[in-house]
């Protein structure tokens, strides 16, 4: 079963919990918090669809596989980035989807994509709904109505592979789900971004998602080695072969197209054994600067770990401050976390460290390192309880190269700064790394203005720009979705754009799935 979550918040209601006095005394102290008014009016709109368009639908997949009430259909809009809650705490569900369709295989999904293009009704692929970056928020216009394509039912594990250690899943299949179905065989995905509880295997593909241990197991586009797809024109299967010279590889055109090209029905993607071994520790270094040259270091010489995390001065500040229970005594600086798993733990373990006190980083010890493992998938909810207060919380991300890291990360900081103005708190960490960069990723508190909407989305452009102008993504894993879209423009070039226009033009001539998602 399914856990839904709330439609204006994160994650499983019953863990909603008012901020922790630790943290309130923090934003006290910087922020300041004030009550936000409750909302009893929700303006969500009447379905859209004919009476015969909805029997045309239930003919398809059967009477109950069709929703229409007004519950499901809040669930199915939008994502869970902050614009999007702020939205639904004010009640506007303007982009409510007419009817939430739920399609029990590939079959049919191809019968609901023929339908949507002999209709004209615009499809939108829904996997778990933690899209940031408006990847849901299709457009409406010039379409009979829209439809939320829910793919919950496709959610089995069809086969293993023990030999060539891959497994083929379907897209339906939330993070927990998969990595049980895996772990019956001993074997593990090894992807927990930090949505993992509620997003989708179709999902993490669909964006090209990137976990903790990316450092250890790759992005979820490195775990990928083949898919079908169902698209208005017919099928696409790709990944014959763990690799090939046939051509440019189309499966990397298919991750990352956010629903645009075709609906994912099945994932084949390469798995380990689950860890034997895990070993979580704390670091602290002089400087951001320091640890983030430890990494490069361990990134260069092949000797990464599984999980690598290293917060700046002010989000090690606020950790720190915010996890009175360990107590910050002694902790200087910023804290790198350091996870291993798998075999050879301890070996791996003594090679990092000593590259890291080399770098000049201290030891301090497993249980902070724990403490952030435990805690992380419960930091989301934290955002909840800070909007509840009157605070501004929301993240953004971008990654470069080693060479450009100090220049991107002061560009950003510095935009976000100035655009939410005084008392501000903007933290970042990096915790992807490669050998030739890493990504960059801001969290930002400010006091909420009296339209956190406007105040949010002015900051935001003013930090995209600054991405873009130091020669930064516009995004490392949180996909570009309609809130990205200007700025994808400006990275990838008026002939990168002619591409993503012809492919969309060749698989999707109508233009029904997703519309104004991703594609300029
Ligand atoms: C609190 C929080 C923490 C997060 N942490 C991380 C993180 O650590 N790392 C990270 O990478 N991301 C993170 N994200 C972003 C988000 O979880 C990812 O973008 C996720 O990969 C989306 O998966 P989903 O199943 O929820 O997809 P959805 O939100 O349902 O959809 C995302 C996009 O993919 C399309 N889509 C979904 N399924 C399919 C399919 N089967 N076929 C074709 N298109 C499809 C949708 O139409 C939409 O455009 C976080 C988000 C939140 C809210």
């Amino acid at each position: 079963m399914i856990l839904e979550m709330h439609p204006q918040r994160w994650g499983d209601p019953a863990h909603a919990a008012p901020l922790p006095e630790s943290v309130k005394g923090l934003v006290d102290a910087f922020i300041g918090t004030r009550d936000t008014p409750a909302v009893d009016q929700v303006r969500i709109p009447a379905p859209g669809l004919s009476a015969s368009l909805l029997d045309g639908l239930r003919a398809l997949v059967g009477e109950d596989e069709v929703l229409t009430d007004e519950a499901t259909r809040r669930l199915r809009t939008r994502g869970k980035s902050t614009p999007d809650l702020l939205r639904a705490r004010a009640g506007d569900l303007a982009d409510a989807p007419d009817a939430v369709v739920r399609p029990g295989s590939h079959e049919d999904v191809e019968a609901l994509l023929a339908w949507a293009v002999e209709h004209r009704v615009a499809m939108v692929p829904f996997g778990g709904g933690t899209s940031v970056t408006g990847g849901l928020a299709a457009r409406r216009d010039g379409f009979a109505g829209l439809i939320s394509l829910d793919l919950v039912r496709l959610d089995r594990l069809l086969s293993v592979d023990p030999v060539s250690m891959t497994a083929v899943l379907q897209p339906g299949m939330r993070g927990p789900a998969a990595e049980a179905a895996l772990a019956e065989h001993g074997l593990t995905l090894g992807h927990f971004p930090q949505s993992f509880e509620y997003a989708s295997i179709g999902g993490f593909a669909a964006t090209r998602s990137s976990g903790q241990s990316s450092a250890g197991f790759g992005r979820f586009d490195d775990m990928v080695v083949g898919l079908r797809v169902a698209t208005p024109i017919g099928e696409l299967v790709l990944g014959s072969s763990p690799a090939n010279a046939a051509g440019p590889d189309l499966r990397q055109a298919v991750l990352g197209s956010e629903g645009t090209l075709g609906v994912i029905t099945e994932v084949t993607v390469r798995v380990r054994p689950v860890a034997a071994e895990k070993a979580y520790e704390a670091w602290s270094f002089a400087t951001f600067a320091d640890g983030a040259e430890a990494m490069r270091t361990l990134a260069q010489s092949g000797g990464l770990p599984t999980v690598i995390r290293l917060s700046d001065e002010a989000e090690t500040m606020v950790n720190l401050a915010s996890q009175s229970d360990i107590g910050g005594e002694g902790v200087t600086g910023c804290v790198l976390i350091v996870g291993h798993e798998g075999a050879s733990v301890a070996a791996r373990r003594a090679e990092v460290a000593a590259v890291l006190e080399a770098g000049g980083g201290t030891n301090l010890g497993e249980e902070r390192g724990l403490a952030w493992a435990e805690g992380r998938f419960h930091a989301p909810y934290l955002r909840d309880s800070m909007l509840d207060a009157g605070v501004l919380v929301e993240t953004l991300e971008t990654a470069t190269f080693w060479s450009n890291r100090e220049r991107l990360y002061g560009a950003v900081k510095s935009a976000l700064e100035s655009s939410l103005g005084e008392g501000a708190l903007v933290l970042c960490h990096i915790s992807h790394v490669y050998e030739t960069g890493c990504s960059l990723y801001f969290t930002v508190a400010a006091r909420q203005a009296e339209d956190p909407l406007v105040q949010w989305l002015a900051a935001k452009a003013a930090a995209s720009d600054a991405m873009i102008e130091s020669g930064g993504t516009i995004t490392h894993h949180h996909a570009v979705g309609t809130d990205h879209k200007p700025w994808l423009t400006r990275e990838i070039g008026p002939v990168g754009v002619a591409m993503l226009q012809g492919l969309k033009g060749a698989v999707d001539p109508t233009g029904v799935l997703n519309p104004g998602v991703l594609i300029p």
